[in-house]
């Protein structure tokens, strides 16, 4: 089955619901873009993320919030403007002029922008209040917590950058109702997108989502690069504490049973097995933080821990959690990860554990 079976499409706005996190593991309950959603146009329909084309008014609002880039847009590609941002004549960023609702980018967007190059960005937050688009401060919130975990970041690793907002502009267009102005955008961005000589959007957006699925969302990637050119001058590297963008784990070697059930169900690969499968690896600088590893984990050996490394996380490290040697089982003579005393597999432990009850049960009958 195609791939363009699985994405549906608006004028301009696209999901792909191969990348959606409850695609992946049918147990993940994002809500992320649900709760973000200003028209309630997204919603769970037999527990697969759906939109109703009819309420979606392509704000892209929700964009930048996905964790897996599930949403498009196709005048804008935040990951575009983030990347070339430095070549842009203005620092600032406004829904009213360079781009659509803020909420297209995420963390990651905005420190790819202040990492690269001289400028930072400047965010436009004067029009949030009384967008229809804000709905009880909800876009806003967004928006400024992205900014607020940016700078934090940059803190924390000796930047001496920040993320600054407007918080009041002359509207210079005057008279002209915020909805009007929204409207406005979306018909110049589809007059852009007719001279431009673009394909038409069902081929452009097909085109796009034919591309192999990004296992690795690509404002992750960006980040990533951008901080490997700034690696080498951090003062310091290692962090002991929590963080709401860099994430971390830690298996313990008593409960883990090698099942091999994170690893297959790691939607970005930051889990994976040893090259002889006797073991799992982690790659913290491709964890997007989604818990399915932790949800699904039938033994709870795996939990999210603090700290973060920059040099890990910025040239994809993985460090080993877990290694088991193999050894035979006494019974059913399969081998099985060993973690010391009677060679005895789980499977058989607990067989031998229930016929023994049995026998017990037999004897006193
Ligand atoms: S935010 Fe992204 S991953 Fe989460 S439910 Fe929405 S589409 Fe799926
Ligand atoms: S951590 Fe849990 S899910 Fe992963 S291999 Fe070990 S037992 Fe299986
Ligand atoms: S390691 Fe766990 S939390 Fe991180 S991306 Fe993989 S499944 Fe999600």
């Amino acid at each position: 089955m195609g791939n363009h079976n699985f994405v549906q499409k608006k004028e301009l706005f696209s999901f792909n619901a191969t990348r959606c996190l409850r695609n992946e593991y049918f147990h993940n309950d994002c809500h992320i873009c649900i709760d973000l959603c200003p028209k309630n146009a997204i919603d769970v329909v037999r527990n697969k993320l759906t939109i109703s084309t009819a309420e979606c008014i392509e704000c892209a609002g929700c964009i930048g919030s996905c964790p897996t880039e599930s949403f498009e847009i196709a005048n804008f590609d935040p990951n575009e403007f983030a990347a070339s941002f430095t070549n842009q004549e203005n620092q600032e960023i406004s829904c009213k002029s360079t781009t659509p609702c803020l909420g297209v980018f995420d963390t990651d967007h905005l420190l790819v922008m202040a990492l690269r190059g001289d400028k930072t960005p400047v965010c436009d937050m004067s029009h949030c209040e009384g967008c229809p688009l804000n709905v009880d401060g909800t876009m806003e919130h967004t928006i400024r917590s992205h900014i607020k975990h940016a700078n934090d970041f940059l803190v924390q690793i000796g930047i001496e950058k920040s993320i600054e907002t407007v918080e009041k502009q002359e509207d210079s267009q005057e008279g002209m109702t915020r909805r009007a102005l929204f409207r406005k955008g979306l018909e110049k961005a589809k007059e852009a997108i007719a001279q431009e000589g673009v394909k038409p959007l069902k081929s452009m957006t097909s085109a796009h989502h034919a591309l192999p699925d990004i296992r690795m969302p690509l404002k992750r990637i960006l980040l990533k690069n951008s901080l490997k050119e700034c690696v080498g001058s951090m003062n310091q590297t290692q962090f002991n504490v929590n963080s709401p963008l860099f994430f971390n784990k830690e298996i313990s070697f008593d409960a883990c049973t090698n099942c091999g059930d994170c690893t297959q169900f790691c939607p970005t690969d930051a889990l994976f097995p040893t090259s002889d499968k006797q073991g799992i690896y982690f790659a913290q600088g491709k964890c997007i933080g989604c818990g399915i590893c932790e949800d699904i984990c039938k033994t709870n050996a795996i939990k999210s821990v603090d700290g973060f490394d920059m040099v890990s996380i910025a040239y994809d490290r993985a460090q080993q959690l877990v290694h088991y040697d193999m050894v035979m089982c006494r019974e059913c003579r399969c081998p099985f990860p060993y973690k010391g005393g009677d060679p005895i597999c789980n499977r058989c432990e607990g067989y031998t554990k229930e016929f023994s009850n049995m026998f017990t049960l037999a004897r006193d009958m």
